[in-house]
């Protein structure tokens, strides 16, 4: 039985012909040999170290010179003899000459030095990862040279995945292992200290470079024995597309035990939470409103009690008509910790995808975030002046309101002429462009056609768009209706 489990576990395809491994290299001596950009790539590879590195190369190339001045690498400029090479750890044959390069490993192996030769792995003892440096946490990547490229796929995913601060917040983990060895049991309690560590305020608080906090999370959480805390961050999700979430936002995502989200987040975003997630929604589209505020917030506040890791995903910035105030209000009244990661507001994109300027020299210096539904007053609030005065006013949920800002805002002075550009669906696929005028903008309430969410931008600045993947806001509506 258990030797045809071992079997079953080690086919020799899933057998690795190179072994990872991580070897010591502080202050031991690490020789590379080559002039030119081969050589500088390894160089550079191993200046992430703390080994001390010498370059031998007789006519370095300038680029090698130059950085061995700037990094304070030694670099002797001679020809290569065996003896470059005395007492070194590793070494590198990087000369891009065939003989020579199979001279200096052939030098090497007689000495029992490790040696790896640029691009000719029959003559490497080892070869170089791709490498996430989060010193003193390494993730190297190999792939037994194979796939180079996709190394550097892998390294990239990798990198993105895990936060900046990981090496502070690893070497503030080291000065409480002591500690925490001997205030916590061996097993659960142990272990959920550390993934509170990891993940919880300690870790929250290396993000932003707080380190004092760090440590006084880090002591807090010791003092109640690991318990761990509940969190809310309030994450904008951005307008749609999920490569326009940011990092942070990911991150965040990728740790959270429950997910709390609008209806305008699509799936494919709420999907990068872990599998076993909770997911909640909580309505919010136009006319189907499944929980009110007042829910949603005591919602966040229980979540929080029960010490739960909670995203609140909110479309586009999360400050940005997101009802964060009252969210926020409710949680601090109730001692729960929170946060806030911005996204990239619905104006941004729409801009974005229309390339139009939202400022623009000469014209407009000024932006004006609205939902125009404060035009229905009596008084013209004072962002209306600033459209006059050449402001460009980007208008949320607007589309039921859009022949009461015109009428009113050409009312007040504003001109008719005046360029407008609508889009739905900004950043998605699915996105449409529409250009107009002032006057024609209350087509847009008419149109039944329209049914994702829709952005309207009004002032001069829209003139520097780009219009011709966009069509006409009233033109389009004559066929609608005729049709
Ligand atoms: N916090 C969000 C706005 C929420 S209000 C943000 O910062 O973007 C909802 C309104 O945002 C919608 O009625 C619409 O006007 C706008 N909106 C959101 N996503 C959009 C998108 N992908 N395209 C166009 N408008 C969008």
């Amino acid at each position: 039985m258990y030797h045809l489990k071992v079997a079953q576990m080690s086919t020799p395809e899933s057998r690795l012909n190179a072994f990872p491994i991580f070897m010591k290299v502080d202050g031991r001596p690490v020789v590379v040999v080559g002039n030119g950009d081969e050589a500088l790539a390894k160089a550079r590879l191993m200046a992430q170290s703390s080994a001390v590195l010498t370059i031998v190369a007789e006519t370095p190339e300038p680029e090698l010179a130059s950085w061995t001045a700037a990094n304070g690498v030694s670099l002797l400029r001679e020809a290569y003899r065996p003896d470059h090479l005395a007492g070194a750890t590793l070494a590198f044959a990087a000369t891009g000459e065939e003989t020579l390069d199979a001279r200096i490993v052939a030098d090497a192996r007689a000495a029992g030095i490790c040696v790896n030769a640029v691009d000719r792995p029959e003559l490497c003892d080892f070869f170089t990862p791709a490498l996430v440096n989060r010193a003193p946490v390494a993730i190297a990547i190999g792939t037994e040279g194979t796939g180079p490229v996709l190394a550097q796929m892998i390294r990239a995913r990798i990198d993105r995945m895990l936060s900046p601060s990981l090496g502070r917040l690893a070497t503030l983990a080291a000065s409480y292992r002591a500690a925490v060895e001997a205030l916590l049991p061996k097993g659960a309690a142990r272990r959920g200290y550390w993934n509170e560590f990891f993940s919880g305020a300690p870790a929250r608080a290396m993000e932003i470079g707080h380190f004092a906090e760090a440590q006084a999370a880090a002591d807090a959480l010791l003092a109640r024995r690991g318990a761990v805390e509940g969190h809310i961050a309030l994450v904008g999700a951005g307008p749609g597309a999920e490569d326009l979430l940011t990092l942070r936002a990911h991150r965040l995502l990728m740790e959270a035990d429950v997910i709390v989200h609008d209806a305008l987040v699509p799936e494919a975003i709420i999907a990068m939470g872990r599998r076993d997630a909770e997911r909640i929604g909580v309505g919010k589209r136009k006319g189907c409103h499944s929980k009110s505020q007042a829910e949603i917030n005591d919602l966040l506040v229980d979540l929080g009690r029960a010490g739960k890791r909670v995203v609140r995903l909110k479309s586009g910035d999360p400050l940005v008509f997101g009802r964060a105030g009252e969210e926020m209000a409710a949680l601090r009244g109730a001692g729960v910790s929170y946060e806030v990661v911005p996204g990239v507001t619905a104006a941004f994109a729409a801009a974005a995808d229309f390339e139009l300027p939202l400022t623009l020299r000469g014209v407009s210096s000024s932006m004006v975030f609205t939902t125009g539904h404060d035009l229905k007053g009596g008084a013209l609030p004072d962002w209306a002046k600033l459209a006059i005065a050449g402001a460009t006013v980007a208008v949320y949920m607007g589309r039921s309101i859009a022949a009461e800002v015109a009428t009113r805002l050409i009312d007040a002075g504003l001109s008719p002429d005046t360029a407008v550009a609508v889009v739905e669906n900004a950043s998605l696929p699915t996105k449409r462009l529409f250009h107009g005028t002032l006057a024609d903008l209350p087509a847009l309430e008419a149109r039944s056609d329209l049914t994702g969410p829709v952005m309207t931008i009004i002032g001069d600045a829209v003139a520097g768009a780009r219009f011709d993947t966009s069509s006409a806001l009233a033109v389009q509506d004559r066929a609608t209706v005729a049709a």
